[in-house]
């Protein structure tokens, strides 16, 4: 039998069997009058929990449930238990709605929902930064009033969202964002903007890089195969023959530099850290960086060497030495003859290890410094051409010294010469005392 059956049975059978009692002990009319007051009473007190129980459901939700005792009593809690567990579902549903919200809002995406006629509903955070659209004013307000862009325009109108469509951004100049409309629910559409500036900028370097390549073996290509044609259609002398063979020696060189040079930089870029580190002495590298200088320059300039601090330096012994050795090739290439490059080496106060290479060549203009890191930038096209180099060198520097959380200082001046120096950190350098006696070939002038 039901809780309220139960609750609520007891006092009509009191009452009866109290007005049967007094019937018998008095009279029928007794009995009767009893029966009739109670019964009275109890209409009376179930009207009143009935009333207060009507205006409770017409009250505000958060409104308590009233409490009463017997049949009511139990009737009441039976309404409280149902209520606490929709409280308790709706403030689940409260937190799954929040927890999607901030989702949503953290999303490095743009979204904004559109209604059949593309106006706009809602949008996230994200969307302001992107398209301009600010939930809290923007709510109803067309979707054309933010995208103005014809490409968009003709996306919408198109209506085949299968795939996105790419815009420059009118918010954020120069950046470039990826639009997507999804459709949904009945004529209801879910806008997803996302900022490809960085992807656009990787796919751009990488199409440069494939046409830079290819137009620096296609000069070299051409040449020799035309001497190629020359030698297999024409009668030539021994001394017209050696010469051409010569030139062509020479454009396969470039060829094997170029490829070089694009096999060491692909390896620096696909290792995340240098290869394996080892403590070493620098000066004997820095001797032997001098003596390639003084071997790619025949005697064309002075070499002067200032090596103040004898170190042992920890890092990877072969990537630094074809570091120094681009920077040095450089600065002999890049000084005409009779001019001097000085080699220095010293530890700094802060206990970093300074390499430096300083010529008295064509030095390089302001505008140019920033980019001479990039691949294939070159400030002179012919003179790097000419000397032999790729317009890597430096890219190859850069590489290296990243993987060495070492910097590149370069300071020039037009027409005066420049200075390119390597700044190592100063855990990776322990300074060491001179050894005695001191050699003389720490500090030296070669002239040429
Ligand atoms: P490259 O093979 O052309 O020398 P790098 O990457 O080594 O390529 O250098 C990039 C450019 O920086 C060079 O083409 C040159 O214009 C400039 N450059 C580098 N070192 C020097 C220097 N010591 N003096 C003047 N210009 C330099």
């Amino acid at each position: 039998m039901s809780p309220v059956v139960i609750a609520g049975i007891g006092v009509p059978i009191a009452v009866l069997a109290g007005a049967a009692l007094i019937g018998l002990i008095f009279d029928f009319f007794w009995g009767f009058v009893s029966l009739a007051l109670g019964l009275g009473a109890i209409i009376g007190i179930h009207l009143w929990q009935a009333h207060r129980a009507a205006r409770w459901a017409d009250s505000p939700l958060e409104t308590p449930v009233p409490e009463a005792r017997g049949v009511w009593g139990a009737v009441f809690s039976a309404l409280y238990r149902r209520t606490r567990a929709r409280n308790e579902r709706q403030r689940d549903l409260a937190t799954t709605v929040d927890r999607f919200r901030n989702a949503v809002e953290a999303l490095p995406d743009g979204m904004v929902i559109l209604d059949a006629t593309n106006r706009i509903e809602w949008a996230n955070r994200r969307a302001l930064s992107h398209l301009g659209i600010d939930l809290a004013k923007d709510t109803g307000r067309p979707l054309a009033n933010f995208m103005r862009a014809p490409e968009f325009i003709r996306y919408l109108e198109a209506e085949n969202f299968a795939e996105g469509v790419v815009v420059e951004s009118q918010r954020e100049p120069g950046a470039t964002l990826s639009i997507q409309v999804v459709p949904f629910g009945i004529d209801e559409r879910l806008l997803i903007s996302r900022n490809i500036t960085q992807v656009e900028a990787v796919a751009r370097m990488r199409r440069d890089f494939i046409a830079n390549v290819s137009h620096e073996l296609k000069t070299p290509l051409t040449v020799v195969s035309g001497f190629l044609e020359t030698l297999q259609d024409m009668k030539l002398d021994a001394r017209q023959r050696a010469r051409y063979l010569n030139l062509m020696a020479e454009q396969a060189n470039s060829m094997q530099r170029l490829v070089d040079d694009l096999l060491t930089l692909s390896t620096l870029e696909s290792e995340q850290a240098a290869r394996a580190d080892n403590s070493f002495a620098i000066l004997p590298l820095l001797l032997e960086v001098s003596a390639d200088a003084k071997a790619l320059s025949g005697n064309r300039h002075r070499i002067d060497l200032d090596f103040a601090t004898p170190a042992i330096v920890t890092a990877n012994r072969d990537e630094l030495a074809s570091a120094f050795g681009n920077l040095v090739s450089n600065a002999v290439r890049y000084t005409p003859d009779g001019g001097t490059i000085t080699l220095g080496w010293h530890v700094d106060d802060e206990g970093r290890g300074a390499f430096s290479v300083t010529d008295t060549g064509i030095g390089i203009s302001p505008e140019h410094i920033p980019r001479l890191t990039e691949r294939f930038y070159r400030v002179d096209r012919s003179r790097s051409r000419a000397t032999g180099g790729t317009g890597l060198g430096l890219a190859i520097v850069k590489h290296v010294l990243l993987r060495h959380q070492a910097a590149l200082d370069v300071t020039s001046e037009l027409g005066s010469g420049s200075t390119f120096a390597v700044l190592l950190p100063a855990r990776r350098v322990t300074p060491e005392p001179l050894p005695d006696p001191a050699p003389g070939a720490l500090s030296s002038t070669t002239s040429s």
